[in-house]
């Protein structure tokens, strides 16, 4: 068994006049119409509990999708349970058929369920087509392909035995002794996917706990994984309270790996209380987290204004600002100043904001109430400060859908809040520097960032670059030059990022999966 080498899946354009355009209108009709009723999946069995949580898109709050059925203390009791058993025959397969399940279920995403997985995004998570394509299809698939070459590369990592030596070393790559605690954000589908899915892929099984808000595609996930092949009890997902799973798994003696992505605060709660039960487990838990950003774009005089302008509309506002990437501050020459600013007015003035079922729209609504309270909050603010000033923007409306105007804020406190606090939304804030500033405002861009996830600077000066590149090396875990922070590609920037920004463990990458692995080092003579 010998699998090709993994390829990106090409996202599909949904242009008007396509067939695909047609099929994922369809889909998004089928769906709407259809009011799901989503169940837990422990063990393999479908769990319904009578607890029943209504599911409604974020643009259109009037609308219910359906249910999923909630659960509890007990149910988390069961997935550990189910989660061990599974464990053993899981174990033992031969690497090449969990490798086989893995890539038949990137074949269906790119197959027969590729309008249904988007479509359930673009529903549950207010993506437009193309935000959706990107990730629920393309970037989900391709975690699933390059997982297992990554695997591959890894089994294939042995150490030296020397010729003629009757020695034979090496190294059995076992997965992690008891269960994996995977816990995903709303926000990415392929994130939900790949945290279960990569320590399943190397022999471990899994308690899979979506964020409440992202139920929706979390269930065709499932559905994918069963069609695929995957034996019951290998992945569980509990469809319960986060405290509430936490409570019971975090003691449980064989809790042996947290996969987290979300935000630095929850992590870091879930870390202190690891670490406060550390006594009771049987092994170290592997901890590896993605969470919060503060990301930044800097322009050096050399910069070409329309380029920058553009990396800045795209970065700060496609999916609404709510991806750990997005550009969220920016710093920008004087000189440059006033063309980038006719640009930003003229181009975030024309983003059509609105229902992503109508293909025209460039954004979405944010993705619940708390969400939208937060970040309405920071623009309500900015309006009164003597510090800021709202450029563009700055008008929302939860009537319909949790709807949020791009918005640009410019301050001349390069401390104020927007330009620190992760907001997650359409905000994006400006400081002007001086040009002659370009180092020290690295300076301040280091010490002014207490996350280290993406960052871009733009230049067509090399020796600028090159400086950039260096002084901002502990700045961001991925780094842009000329282009925007966001868009990472799975097999071609691997990505995470460092300080209150996560374990930087690079998800998709070999780095990750070596996390999900004990090794054994056997010698032997013969
Ligand atoms: P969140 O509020 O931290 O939630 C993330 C997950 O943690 C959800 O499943 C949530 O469940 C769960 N959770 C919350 N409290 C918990 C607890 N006490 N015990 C166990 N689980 C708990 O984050 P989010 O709003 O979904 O996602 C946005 C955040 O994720 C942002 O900060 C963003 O930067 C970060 N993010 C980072 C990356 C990266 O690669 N660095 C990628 C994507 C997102 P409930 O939904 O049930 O509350």
């Amino acid at each position: 068994f010998n699998p090709p080498p993994a390829v990106n899946e090409p996202s599909l354009s949904y242009a008007p006049g396509t067939t695909e355009r047609d099929a994922l209108k369809a889909e998004l009709a089928r769906m709407k119409a259809e009011q799901v009723d989503i169940p837990m999946t422990i063990g393999g069995k479908k769990i319904t509990t009578g607890d029943r949580v209504a599911i409604h898109p974020p643009h259109e709050i009037k609308h219910t999708l359906g249910h999923y059925h909630k659960g509890g203390s007990a149910h988390v009791q069961q997935a550990i349970d189910a989660a061990l058993a599974a464990k053993p025959a899981w174990e033992a397969l031969p690497w090449q058929e969990r490798a086989a399940i893995f890539l038949k279920a990137a074949d269906l995403i790119s197959g027969p369920y590729r309008y249904k997985i988007n479509a359930a995004t673009m529903l549950g998570q207010s993506k437009t087509p193309h935000q959706s394509e990107i990730e629920s299809v393309a970037e989900l698939a391709d975690f699933f392909r390059f997982n297992v070459q990554f695997m591959i590369e890894m089994y294939e990592d042995q150490p030296l035995t020397e010729p003629g030596s009757g020695i034979w070393n090496r190294v059995e790559y076992r997965p992690l002794e008891g269960f994996v605690f995977a816990i995903t954000p709303f926000n990415f589908t392929a994130i939900a996917g790949n945290l279960p899915g990569a320590p399943a892929l190397l022999g471990n099984t899994v308690v899979w706990k979506p964020a409440e808000t992202q139920v929706y595609a979390a269930a065709v996930i499932m559905e994918i994984l069963e069609e695929a092949g995957l034996p019951d009890g290998v992945i569980n997902m509990i469809l319960v309270d986060g405290p509430v799973a936490g409570d019971i798994i975090f003691e449980h003696q064989d809790f042996a790996g947290l996969h987290f992505t979300g935000s630095t605060k929850v992590f870091q709660h879930l870390w202190q209380t690891i670490g406060k039960n550390l006594p009771k487990y049987r092994t170290y838990p592997r901890i590896v987290g993605e969470t919060g950003g503060k990301d930044f774009l800097i322009a050096h005089p050399s910069a070409p204004a329309a380029q920058v302008a553009t990396a800045l509309v795209r970065g700060a506002y496609e999916y609404q600002g709510q991806k750990c990437s997005a550009a969220s501050r920016a710093y920008l020459p004087e000189s440059l100043w006033p063309a980038i600013k006719t640009l930003l007015v003229e181009q975030v003035g024309s983003i059509k904001m609105g229902n992503v079922e109508d293909f025209s729209n460039f954004m979405g609504a944010v993705i619940d109430e708390r969400a939208f309270d937060k970040i309405s909050g920071y623009i309500a603010e900015a309006k009164k400060s003597t510090d800021a000033e709202v450029l563009i923007g700055g008008g929302y409306d939860k009537s319909e859908g949790y709807f949020i105007e791009p918005t640009v804020i410019v301050t001349t406190n390069p401390n104020y809040r927007t330009m620190e606090e992760e907001i997650f939304g359409p905000v994006l804030t400006i400081f002007v520097y001086q040009d002659d500033a370009f180092e020290a405002t690295l300076d301040l861009i280091d010490r002014t960032s207490p996350y280290a996830l993406t960052g871009a600077v733009f230049s067509c000066d090399r020796g600028a670059v090159d400086f950039a590149t260096h002084k901002l090396r502990h700045s961001a875990g991925n780094f842009y030059i000329n282009d925007k922070p966001t868009g990472a590609v799975v097999g071609q920037q691997p990505f995470g990022g460092a300080r209150g920004s996560g374990t930087n463990d690079k998800a998709g990458s070999i780095i990750n999966l070596y996390r999900w692995v004990s090794a054994r080092s056997i010698k032997e003579n013969f």
